[in-house]
Parts: structure tokens; C-alpha cells; sequence
């Protein structure tokens, strides 16, 4: 099974991969048979990300028989966003598609992903209109980090969009120039922009195995994923500073009336609050100016592109 002599790939398949032995007949049937019929020249890239099972045995054996497969293993366990880089650095096809290996993302939909792409969309994504395979603990976690995301974030994710997509070649060159080391690609994929469309499928079970994110994984990609796309949190002290001066001042003002105009001492406690209230304003507002810095040297040190140029005809 090949691609015929000197062929490069238009589209490369990336499958991070991550103890995945029980799924990968299945996967490679449905996944081969849906490109053959597609019938553009393609790769299958595969990352093993540190697997302990015989997935990298069984990937070795899959690349001998059928050099579309390009099996590649990282050094050790580097998680799913890095292994999916590992595997766009490594792709040659113009087009990439990301796939996870459970099955849950089906392979048939590839072909609706290409005939978007071949109207001009750069960055087609499958859009899940059902979760009930999720548990429901997922479902609301994964809702209330979308609604958190996407009020510090200024380039807001759609919710329900996974990793599963196809990326056209503008959006490949300019992923690859996101180097950043605390990646979330969710993230990135919004950030660089480009003409987008959702392309709407059911999300079944995973076909074998287990799922590789339990609930402190996942809490931890939360985090990862809102610091690094967002430094509102950072800066928003100064707010809280702004909001304790006015009731300094307000309780400041009071004070003096009760002095001055109605000649009344006010019990010691108000002055004490009104002392306290005016050195942590000043508090807050020294860490709201140092994250104003320390966000920005975030921004910089992340030496994203500054932008990027399109080059399609859609309105
Ligand atoms: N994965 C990976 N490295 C990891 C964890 C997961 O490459 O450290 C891969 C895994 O093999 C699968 C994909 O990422 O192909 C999605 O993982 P999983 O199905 O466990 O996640 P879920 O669907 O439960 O969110
Ligand atoms: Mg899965």
C-alpha cells in the first residue's frame, strides 16, 4: 500500500497517541478506508506520547506494511498538545487533519473537512452536538471553563469544538510559528485567525480503552489554558484597589462631617477601617501596576507572530 513513487502527501492524518493499543485495528480500517476514497495523496503521522503499552510496537508493524504510516515516539509522556505538535512539525502535507485515536472524532466526517477546505476555509472544525457520553461532571466543567475562557480571552473558543479539525496550509505555517512552550492549542487555533467553519457531528464513546484526563488532569489544562491566553487576572487588582479606595473615601468624607459640621466623634473603629482600607488600596494598586508589567513581558516572551495575511477568495 502506497501512494505511488515521489507522491508528497496533500493531507497529513495526526494521531497523538497515548497507550491506544485496543483501538488501533479499528482505527486504521476506517481511517484508510474513508482517504482512499477521498483519493488525495496522504500520510498517516502518529506521535506515540510516551506509551507503555505495545502501541509503539504495533505502529512499527503498521508503517512496514503501509508506508503512509509515519510512526514517530517522543522521548517520554509529554502530553496530548505536545504530542500534536511533534506531529505538525513532522507532517508534509499541506493540509493537516488532528484526530484522536479512540475513535471518538470519526474518521468519515475527513471528507466534509476537505471539500470545506477546498472553498477557501483554513481552519474546518468538527462541532460536537452531543456529549451524552461524557459524564455529566465532564459536560458542566467543560461549559463553566468555556464561559470563563471566554470572558478573560479576548479571542473567544467556540464551545463543544475539540481538537478534531483540518487545518489548511495558511493555518499550518502559522501554528508552527507559535512556539510557545505552555501550549494549549484549543487556544491557538482561534488566535491565528483565518476563515472558520463548524462542521456539526455526534461524539460517540471512546471504541476501547480509557480515557487519558482525569478530573486534576483536566483542571490543570483549565489553568494552563486561561493563563496562557488571557492576562486579565493578573491585572485586575487594580480594579479591586479602585473599588476599596472609593469606600476609603466615602467613609474618609463621612468622618469629617460628622466631625466638623455636627461636631460628633465617631468611635475609634471607622478610623481604624479607614487606615486600613487606604493601605490596601494602595496595596492592590501596586500588584495591579506590577501585573500591567508582568503581563506584558508574558505577551513578549511568548514572541508570537504579529499577524498574519490571508489568501483566499471568500467573502
Ligand atoms: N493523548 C496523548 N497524550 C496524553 C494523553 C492523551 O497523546 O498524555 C491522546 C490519546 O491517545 C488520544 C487523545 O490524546 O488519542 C485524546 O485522549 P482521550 O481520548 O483519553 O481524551 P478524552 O477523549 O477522554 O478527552
Ligand atoms: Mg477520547
Amino acid at each position: 500500500m502506497t501512494n505511488g513513487p515521489d507522491e508528497t502527501p496533500v493531507i497529513s492524518i495526526i494521531i497523538p497517541m497515548h497507550n491506544e493499543q485496543e483501538v488501533m485495528a479499528e482505527l486504521f480500517a476506517r481511517l484508510v478506508a474513508v482517504m482512499e476514497k477521498i483519493a488525495e495523496p496522504f500520510e498517516i503521522v502518529c506521535v506515540d506520547d510516551g506509551s507503555r503499552d505495545r502501541t509503539w510496537a504495533l505502529l512499527r508493524q503498521r508503517a512496514g506494511e503501509d508506508d503512509r504510516v509515519r510512526p514517530h515516539r517522543l522521548s517520554r509522556n509529554f502530553g496530548k498538545e505536545i504530542a500534536m505538535t511533534a506531529g505538525l512539525d513532522a507532517a508534509r502535507g499541506q493540509a493537516v487533519v488532528f484526530i484522536d485515536a479512540d475513535l471518538q472524532d470519526p474518521p468519515e466526517i475527513i471528507e466534509e473537512f476537505v471539500k470545506l477546505w477546498r472553498q477557501g476555509y483554513q481552519n474546518v472544525y468538527g462541532l460536537r452536538t452531543r456529549r451524552a457520553e461524557d459524564t455529566f461532571a465532564k459536560r458542566t466543567t467543560a461549559s463553566l471553563f468555556y464561559s470563563v475562557f471566554n470572558h478573560l480571552s479576548d479571542t473567544p473558543l467556540p464551545a463543544n469544538a475539540g481538537d478534531f479539525r483540518l487545518l489548511g496550509p495558511e493555518a499550518v505555517k502559522a501554528l508552527r510559528a507559535c512556539r510557545e512552550s505552555q501550549r494549549f492549542m484549543k487556544g491557538l487555533y482561534t488566535w491565528v485567525g483565518f476563515p472558520s467553519i463548524a462542521v456539526p457531528y455526534e461524539r460517540p464513546a471512546r471504541a476501547a480503552g480509557q480515557t487519558k484526563f482525569s478530573m486534576f488532569r483536566l483542571w490543570n489544562f483549565a489553568l494552563e489554558g486561561i493563563t496562557s491566553h488571557s492576562t486579565v487576572l493578573l491585572r485586575a487588582w487594580t480594579y479591586i484597589g479602585l473599588i476599596a479606595i472609593a469606600f476609603g473615601v466615602l467613609l474618609g468624607v463621612w468622618l469629617l462631617i460628622e466631625y466638623f459640621a455636627f461636631g460628633r466623634n465617631p468611635p475609634g473603629f471607622y478610623l481604624t477601617v479607614f487606615v486600613v482600607l487606604a493601605f490596601s488600596s494602595l496595596n492592590f494598586i501596586m500588584l495591579g501596576i506590577l501585573g500591567e508589567y508582568v503581563g506584558r513581558i508574558y505577551q513578549e516572551v511568548k514572541k508570537r507572530p504579529l499577524y498574519f495575511l490571508r489568501d483566499d477568495d471568500l467573502d
